[in-house]
């Protein structure tokens, strides 16, 4: 039997205006297992005005007020480690040993960061003379719209909702109209942990018509949107209406340069990693292989092998790895891509079908893909396909690395493989993209940015970067002189 969720506006729970739901579906078996409200144009106005009408007393708290209701929430969060990372894997899909142990832990983690960095953003004076005193305050924004994806539905709305909380804003959440119930379920912590009545509300329903309507709201200062880059650049389109901030955390497709002096096997294990982490539903995964000619053919064989251990199955047991893909069209829309790679002159070196086992034959499972003999033209090379399919790519020059990573719209991430520091931080420097790591792929903390460039959109998430995004610095002057006229004046005189 579904379960009724509400959507929270204002502190209640709420259903939709005209009693519409939507169903959300756990992917591993097809089944229906709740329905949200399909809210409107009404639930994101009521959503606005309680945002609005909690700001003051909110923006007024002590910063340490602040802080100490996030600690509060994440502690919350720990004490539901189980029940959150069970709703994820059910609305997701992603294994349980991930939800358990890295999703719910980190959104718990990065709160405490929040809390902490929080209270020491201060303003500065400015040395602009004796005359007077110049200075920067740095303010909440106001009713900020969170605008979230499917991929991390618990993590990607922490990183964002503990910044624009801690720094005095209010957030109306629009969660991801296929994985909505764990920001549901943060929005009930959140009461839980003494946040009060309407500085969180979740709102559920299409993005198309609910997302959109908080782009277009007069009331919201800034849309804080992880997700595609096609629909960042509608929301780009519609809040050019009313010049409202954006950050924009886009797609991408990312480079893993192994190059001539590598160690291969460490380079297997991070691709890996790097490739098939949460099905490789990641913006960041690893999805364009570069790798010098003479490790080729080694590095191929071993990541084929390598790939081919990994346990794919139930994502509610803790010995599975790779869990389904998030929604029936998503695996259709990855299939089309591995038909159309079959067609061309790349080479299918591993999967290229459903998995064979019975009993994943309701759920939206893909098996890791790889092709081999792949050039940068090919749609494989170009998409960001946003599953465990990638392309290998051989180059002969460190030069040719390079252009062949940045020539994609994208500039997410890219990862270089080397024994040589010296010419990783060299590359590094020339690769088009917010991270770069050398000898690792994916690993992020709370203290580094998060980023991209290029199409992957701007802005940052994670570290003290991301309590910019969420506070506008004021400066404010103040007349020492006591003159009521002072020397520049005269200019009009
Ligand atoms: P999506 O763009 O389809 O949806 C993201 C959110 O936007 C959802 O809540 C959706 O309902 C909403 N939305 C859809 N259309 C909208 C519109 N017209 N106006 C306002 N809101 C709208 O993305 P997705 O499929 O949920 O997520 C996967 C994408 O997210 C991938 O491209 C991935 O790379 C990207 N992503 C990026 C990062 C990063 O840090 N750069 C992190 C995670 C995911």
């Amino acid at each position: 039997m579904a379960e009724k969720y509400k959507a929270l506006i204002g502190g209640e729970w709420v259903e939709a205006a005209g009693g519409e739901t939507t169903t959300v579906i756990n992917p591993a078996n097809g089944q229906v297992i709740a329905t949200v409200p399909k809210c409107g144009i009404e639930e994101v106005n009521a959503a606005v005005s309680a945002a609005a009408a909690a700001f003051p007393e909110w923006a007024a708290k002590p910063v340490g007020e602040r802080s100490k209701l996030l600690l509060k929430l994440s502690q919350l969060i720990m004490a539901n480690q189980e029940s959150i990372a069970k709703l994820e894997t059910m609305e997701h899909g992603s294994p349980i040993r991930k939800t358990m142990n890295f999703d719910v832990p980190l959104c718990a983690e990065q709160l405490e960061y929040f809390a902490g960095v929080a209270r020491g953003v201060t303003g500065e004076t400015l040395p602009v003379g004796p005359w007077c005193m110049s200075m920067t305050v740095r303010q909440p924004l106001g009713v900020i719209g969170l605008i979230t994806p499917w991929n991390f539905p618990a993590l990607m709305l922490i990183w964002k909702l503990g910044a624009a909380l801690v720094m005095g804003n209010t957030c109306i959440v629009k969660p991801p109209s296929i994985a909505p119930l764990t920001a549901l379920k943060l929005g009930e912590l959140a009461m839980e942990a003494g946040i009060p009545k309407g500085v969180v509300n979740v709102i559920t329903g299409p993005g198309g018509t609910v997302g959109e309507a908080l782009v277009e709201h007069p009331g919201v200062a800034k849309i804080g949107f992880t997700g595609d880059t096609a629909t960042g650049k509608r929301i780009m389109k519609v809040a050019s209406d009313t010049v409202k901030q954006l950050g924009l955390e886009l797609g991408g497709k990312n480079a893993f340069i192994v190059l001539e002096d590598a160690d291969v096997d460490s380079a297997v294990e991070g691709a890996v990693f790097g490739a098939y982490f949460n099905s490789g539903q990641v913006c960041a995964a690893a999805s364009r292989f570069y790798v010098h000619e003479s490790l080729y053919d080694e590095f191929a064989e071993k990541f084929v092998a390598a790939s081919k251990t990994l346990k794919m199955g139930d994502p509610t047991d803790f010995a599975t790895v790779l869990g389904p893909v998030a929604y029936k069209a998503h695996r259709d829309k990855i299939d089309t891509f591995v038909e159309k790679a079959k067609k061309s002159s790349a080479k299918l070196l591993l999967g290229g079908e459903r998995p064979a086992d019975p009993a994943l034959k309701d759920g939206y499972f893909v098996s890791p893909t790889i092709f081999g003999d792949c050039t940068n033209d090919m749609d494989l090379m170009r998409h960001e396909i946003f599953g465990p399919v990638v392309g290998l790519c051989r180059f002969k020059t460190p030069d040719e690395a390079i252009a062949l990573a940045n020539d994609t719209p994208y500039g997410l991430s890219a990862s270089i493989w080397t024994k040589d520091t010296r010419a990783g931080l060299v590359m590094a420097s020339q690769i088009n993209a917010g991270t770069v790591w050398i000898n690792e792929h994916l690993i992020i903390f709370c203290e580094t940015p998060w980023g991209g460039c290029k199409e992957s959109g701007w802005g940052k998430d994670l570290s003290t970067m991301v309590l910019d995004e969420y506070t506008m610095t004021k400066h404010i002057y103040v007349d020492l002189t006591g003159q009521p006229a002072k020397p520049w004046y005269a200019i009009l005189k």
